[in-house]
């Protein structure tokens, strides 16, 4: 109980550690690094604070050196699932009846474990396990983490306190009840803010869930399954499962607790489970919350007026930076003809530059593509566009996957605007250059708004400020997360909340209040003080 209505510390975006060398920090990673590639550890099921070992496991490698294995990863069946939803059921009272300042304060603390004594060890599994090079891992796995519980705690605060009108003599009232069940929370493997983010926002609701992490995420993801107990969550409230998806999926979804979906990775994987819970609509206890954030087909276009230089930086960026492994990376890029020839040639001469290899050797701007079921994927594009009458590769197309799952920056171009790497979410460091006639800009952008079936992220490139605006409505469903002269990536929890529309996902805005709505039930409550004891209205008489 409480008597005092708390303000929450003002969140504040995590600074970013640049990591210059001959830093401390840069040391420190470095150091933890080595030590994280000198060890093999077991990553157990975690369900209700204890740790399972099945027989069914998984070894985890690193991308970039796929001889090199950092853990061995046990898997969950259906039988963990239903155990980890009797342990959601058995945390669920005492959880939601902690007062709201308790589970804000678990989180906040996480957020300090993680930006503080955490920070490497978190940093180094993403780096390793999933192949990221010190800047990338940092600005998901340290702050994006960390800002999405400082801001979380925000919004919460801020959903709390929105309150209905009371009309004389009586008192309305709103309260936000955690959901009666757990939340299923599918994890990706691209980005560690997000794996923990899709458990955690629920939780901090009141609301308990079962965590499926990305088996190629799996040595990041269970640090932070560590990190969230020593903060204090108690046991069942977040219950850890590595495994198969549809050995895990299949049992969850069918499970009569289901209480919601909390997704983010590919639109084929979403659109399966939204079917599963449709065909399972009537075995639940309540009507599961869907939230789903998925591919995109992100795009780059540019008027005559752009600025060249800044088109160079964000193409190769947006394009390039993670390999082109996250849903917000540019792909396809709509140039005018009068500036495209500079265009080219400096892209180009910006690519030559590019180092590929170990993120440990901070000097390698690029490292692997996460496994080789992406690699093969990937390289089948690059392939297409090789052996196509209709598109050329202007650069990169080499892919090698010997010691680590390698592909050179690709930057493809083609005169067909619906050429298949025009159109489909490739997930990898190729880009498709579309050149087009300065004056078919009206015709252009009604191709870039219906070409693909996405609609996450997108840039336009204007100095023009009338075309600009004409850009911007004319892409106006186009994109969830749209850009002006800037890079379609690098979303920043409280200043860009993030999602698509269409194909793209429910767009509910992880890092935003939007999104924390989706995890918690209102109730209204309407007291009257003097209640009538007269049943006649006066117009009875
Ligand atoms: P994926 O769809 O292959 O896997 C995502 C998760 O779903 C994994 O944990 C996987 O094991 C699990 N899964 C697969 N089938 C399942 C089933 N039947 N039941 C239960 N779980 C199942 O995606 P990925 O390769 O990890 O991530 C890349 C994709 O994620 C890309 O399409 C990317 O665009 C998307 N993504 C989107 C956003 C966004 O915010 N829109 C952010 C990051 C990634």
């Amino acid at each position: 109980m409480t008597n005092a209505f708390f303000e929450v510390p003002v969140p504040q975006n995590e600074p970013i550690d640049p990591y210059a060398p001959g830093t401390a920090s840069r040391v420190a990673l470095e150091a933890e690094l080595e030590r994280m590639a000198g060890e093999q550890i077991d990553i157990p099921v975690i369900i209700g604070g204890k740790e399972i070992r099945s027989e069914q496991t998984e070894k985890i490698v690193m991308p970039h050196d796929h001889g090199h294995v950092l853990a061995t990863c046990h898997h969950g069946d259906a039988d963990a699932v239903n155990a980890a939803a009797k342990a959601c059921k058995a945390a669920e009272r005492e959880w939601q009846d902690t007062p709201w300042e308790h589970r804000a304060s678990i989180f906040l603390k996480a957020a300090d474990l993680l930006a503080g004594p955490w920070r490497d060890r978190i940093n180094a599994s993403t780096m390793l396990g999933q192949s990221k090079n010190a800047f990338q891992s940092e600005i998901d796995a340290a702050c994006e983490l960390a800002d999405f519980w400082r801001f979380n705690v925000d919004y919460m605060r801020e959903i709390y306190c929105e309150q209905p009108e009371s009309a004389p003599g009586m008192w309305n009232r709103m309260e936000q009840r955690g959901l009666e069940g757990f939340v299923f929370a599918v994890t990706p493997f691209n980005f560690t803010s997000i794996a923990a983010n899709l458990p955690t926002a629920p939780a901090l609701m009141g609301t308990t869930a079962i965590w499926k992490p990305s088996s190629t995420a799996a040595l990041s993801n269970y640090w932070l399954m560590k990190l969230l107990e020593e903060a204090g969550l108690p046991p069942g409230v977040v219950n850890f499962i590595p495994g198969h998806g549809p050995t895990i999926g299949d049992p969850a979804f069918a499970h009569p607790d289901l209480a919601g979906l909390h997704f983010t990775g590919s639109t084929g994987v979403f659109q399966h489970m939204w079917g599963a819970i449709g065909n399972n609509i009537k075995n639940y206890k309540c009507y599961p919350r869907i939230v789903g954030e998925t591919g995109g087909k992100d795009f780059i276009f540019a008027h005559a007026s752009a600025d060249v230089a800044a088109l160079v930086t964000a193409t190769l960026r947006g394009a390039f930076e993670y390999q082109g492994q996250k849903c917000s990376a540019a792909s396809r890029l709509y140039i005018p003809k009068s500036i495209a020839g500079e265009f080219q040639d400096r892209l180009l001469a910006e690519i030559a530059q590019i180092k590929m290899g170990d993120p440990r050797d901070f000097s390698n701007f690029m490292n692997a593509v996460i496994d080789e079921r992406a690699f093969d994927k990937i390289s089948g594009y690059v392939e297409h566009a090789r052996s196509a009458s209709d598109a050329e590769i202007l650069c990169g197309g080499v892919c090698d996957k010997s010691a680590g799952y390698f592909i050179q920056p690709t930057v493809v171009a083609t005169s067909n605007p619906r050429f298949k790497t025009m159109v489909e979410e490739i997930f990898g460091p190729v880009v498709t250059m579309h050149v087009y006639d300065d004056s078919k800009l009206d015709e252009t952008l009604a191709q870039c708004d219906t070409a693909s079936a996405y609609a996450l992220t997108g840039a336009i490139f204007a100095q023009d400020r009338y075309a600009a605006v004409h850009m911007a409505k004319a892409l106006e469903h186009a994109a969830g997360n749209f850009y002006i002269n800037d890079k379609p990536t690098g979303a920043v929890v409280g200043q860009q909340p993030f999602g698509g529309g269409r194909a793209s996902g429910t767009n509910d805005k992880a890092g935003s209040k939007l999104n924390l709505l989706r995890w918690c039930s209102a109730r209204t409550i309407k007291e009257t003080f003097v209640p009538p004891t007269d049943w006649r209205y006066p117009f009875l008489g």
